[in-house]
């Protein structure tokens, strides 16, 4: 417990409040600059279990603000949650870390709130995936910090199940700034910031502190040095679908998507029927001729002219289009 010995000396905490961390388990959907701070910061302070998902691998551009990952892992091209567990056995190996490479709208992302889990923290990208938490918490009563940010703006806020406005009830609330896709770039300070007020409300949460956490919304630029706190709890509808009186979970009725575009990406992902035999799919491209690299996790090639990376269950990312037919054209000839 030394390790812990200037959190538990910090009275909300305490020693009681260091057990019940270490006995609880956050989920961390996406983890690429908002996950990587979240799971560093929930790994130093000891939590019980950390589950972490992620669909996508380490590239470069990754490297500015994604503080889990080095120059090694985008060499490697190590899938996110893959290297992310890595990192973060080596800085808390009490914590109990299960990563899974997949979207989060997989069969088993659902079995992760079935089986149970203490708080979820957003670190995506998407509204998609984003809707999809937000019906899984209500349905299965977990409280979700949702956390966003863009160039050095950012907001955040708890959602807890019974209490505060939902996902749903807020969106349209929401700055309209926030509701792009356009990649206008991204400062590290932003995510840090944005990190931290994420973090420090799933503390209070782990801990039972629900007096201590914050009801409002808080909205920043650190640019223009801009901070606001907007109450929003009047927003909560009880017409709402997914934390009204009467819930359909919209989220959880629609179909999966095969082809999707990449939110503020030239990538196309598409879903192959089955899974890849990566080690036989890597021949027979190197048998064609073509530069191939694969790992246990995925595999990486160029099709004409298209950065293609295939991942063993199934997906398929296609990197520098928008153009769903040019996808699908380029799959069908090799794939299909
Ligand atoms: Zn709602």
């Amino acid at each position: 417990m030394e390790r812990y010995s200037r959190q538990i000396l910090f009275s909300p905490i305490g020693e009681e409040g260091q057990k019940k961390i270490r006995s609880k388990h956050v989920l961390i959907v996406g983890i690429g600059a908002l996950g990587s701070a979240n799971a560093e910061l929930l790994t130093r302070a000891g939590v019980g279990k950390l589950t972490i998902v992620d669909r996508d691998y380490v590239d470069w551009t990754n490297l500015q603000r994604q503080t889990l990952y080095c120059e090694q892992d985008a060499e490697s091209g190590l899938p996110k949650a893959i290297a992310a567990k890595q990192r973060l056995e080596a800085i808390n190996h009490d914590v109990e870390i299960r990563a899974f490479v997949m979207d989060a709208d997989d069969e088993p992302f659902v079995s992760i709130f079935e089986q149970g889990v203490d708080v979820v923290i957003d670190g995506t990208d998407n509204f998609e995936t984003r809707f999809l938490i937000n019906d899984l918490a209500q349905k299965y009563n977990v409280p979700w910090i949702y956390g966003a940010c863009v160039g050095s703006y950012g907001l955040s806020f708890a959602m807890i199940p019974g209490k505060t406005p939902c996902f749903r009830c807020l969106v349209h609330h929401l700055p309209s700034y926030h509701m792009t896709c356009d990649n206008i770039g991204i400062i590290a300070p932003t995510v840090q910031m944005v990190a931290s007020y994420q973090t420090a409300e799933a503390l209070k949460i782990l801990v039972e502190d629900e007096r201590a956490i914050r009801d409002s919304l808080v909205v920043f630029d650190l640019w223009k040095n801009e901070h606001r706190f907007l109450k929003v709890n009047k927003l909560k509808n009880k017409q709402c679908p997914s934390c009204g009186e009467h819930r359909s979970y919209p989220s959880l009725q629609e179909p999966k998507a095969k082809m999707a575009v990449l939110c503020g990406r030239e990538t196309v992902q598409i879903r192959h029927p089955h899974s890849f035999d990566l080690k036989e799919m890597a021949q027979q491209i190197k048998a064609s001729g073509q530069k191939v690299q694969y790992n246990d996790y995925l595999m990486i090639t160029e099709l004409e002219g298209h950065r293609t990376v295939l991942f063993a269950d199934g997906r398929m990312l296609i990197h520098g289009t928008k153009d769903l037919m040019d996808a699908r054209s380029l799959y069908q000839k090799y794939f299909a």
